[in-house]
C-alpha cells in the first residue's frame, strides 16, 4: 500500500473528508483508485515523515458526496498550522500549474513529469518547464499614524486592505509598488522599505510586502480595481481588515504595533 498522503483537487478546490483527522490529507485506503487522474500526479513534500502527493480528481469520478466535499482554499487555509498551510499552499500552486501547463509552450507537445528536475519535460522537443511563480508587490502606504487602505471592487465582501499589483517585466519590486500606488489611488510615494514575503496560491503569486512612505497627492481611486480608498488612524482601524494569516494583515498589524511604541519604519 502507498504510504503517502494524498491532496486531491477538484479544479482549484480541495476535496475534504468530513470524517478524517485532517480533512484535506487523505489515505490511499480512503480514496478509490479511479478517482485519481494519474496524469496529474505531483510530489508536494512531507508531513510527519510521510510523503504527500497531489492529484486532480478524474473526470466522471463518482465521489461519495455524503463524505467528501470540494472546499475553497480560502476556507481551508486560515484553519491550518503554518506547516500545513505551507504544504497545502504548495500543493494548490503546483496543481494549478499542472492544470494550465499540460502542453509545451514551444511546440504544443504533451508534457510529462521530468525525471530528475522539479519540472515538466516536453515529450516532443525536450524543453523543460518549471513551475510558474508570479511576483506581486504589496504595500501599506503610511504617513505617521495614518495608513492608506483600499476596498477592492472584486473582494467578495467589503474589506479595507493594502494595495497590490503584479511585477511587470523589467521592473524591480520597489518600482512596482510606486507605480501601483500611483495608478490605483493617485498618491506619490517616497521611501519604500521591505518587510516580508509570502507564497500566495491564488493561484501562483509570491507576495513581496513593503511599507511605502506617503509623499503627496490627494486620493483618487481608479474606479475599476479600487472602489474606495481612505486614510485611517492606525489606532482606529476599520472592522473588516485582512486576517494576519495574510501578509496584508501582518503589514497592518506590524505598523500599528510599531506606532504604539512610538517607532517609525523609516529610520
Ligand atoms: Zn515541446
Amino acid at each position: 500500500m502507498n504510504h503517502s498522503y494524498i491532496l486531491l483537487f477538484s479544479g482549484a478546490d480541495l476535496l475534504c473528508d468530513m470524517r478524517s483527522r485532517w480533512g484535506y490529507l487523505h489515505e490511499y485506503s480512503d480514496i478509490e483508485a479511479d478517482w485519481l487522474d494519474q496524469a496529474t500526479q505531483q510530489h508536494i513534500g512531507h508531513c510527519e515523515g510521510r510523503g504527500v502527493v497531489s492529484y486532480q480528481i478524474a473526470e466522471n469520478a463518482a465521489i461519495d458526496t455524503m463524505r467528501f466535499a470540494p472546499t475553497s482554499l480560502f476556507r481551508v487555509l486560515p484553519n491550518l498550522t503554518p506547516d500545513h498551510r505551507d504544504l497545502v499552499s504548495r500543493g494548490a500552486h503546483l496543481a494549478h500549474w499542472r492544470r494550465t501547463h499540460r502542453y509545451c509552450g514551444s511546440c504544443g507537445g504533451l508534457q510529462s513529469v521530468h525525471e530528475t528536475e522539479p519540472g515538466l519535460m516536453c515529450q516532443s522537443c525536450g524543453v523543460t518547464t518549471y513551475p510558474r511563480v508570479s511576483p506581486c508587490g504589496i504595500a501599506l502606504v503610511v504617513d505617521d499614524d495614518r495608513v492608506l487602505l483600499a476596498r477592492n471592487a472584486r473582494f467578495p465582501r467589503p474589506m479595507f486592505s493594502t494595495l497590490a499589483g503584479f511585477v511587470e517585466a523589467g521592473e524591480s519590486a520597489e518600482q512596482t509598488i510606486a507605480r501601483e500606488v500611483k495608478e490605483e489611488v493617485g498618491v506619490a510615494t517616497g521611501r519604500i522599505v521591505y518587510y516580508d514575503s509570502q507564497a500566495w496560491p491564488f493561484p501562483d503569486q509570491l507576495m513581496l510586502g513593503y511599507f511605502a512612505e506617503y509623499r503627496g497627492g490627494e486620493i483618487v481611486v481608479d474606479g475599476i480595481e479600487i472602489a474606495e480608498a481612505r486614510w485611517f488612524d492606525c489606532n482606529n482601524l476599520p472592522e473588516n481588515i485582512p486576517p494576519t494569516m495574510s501578509i496584508a494583515g501582518r503589514l497592518i498589524a506590524h505598523y500599528r504595533d510599531l506606532r504604539a511604541q512610538g517607532l517609525s519604519i523609516f529610520t
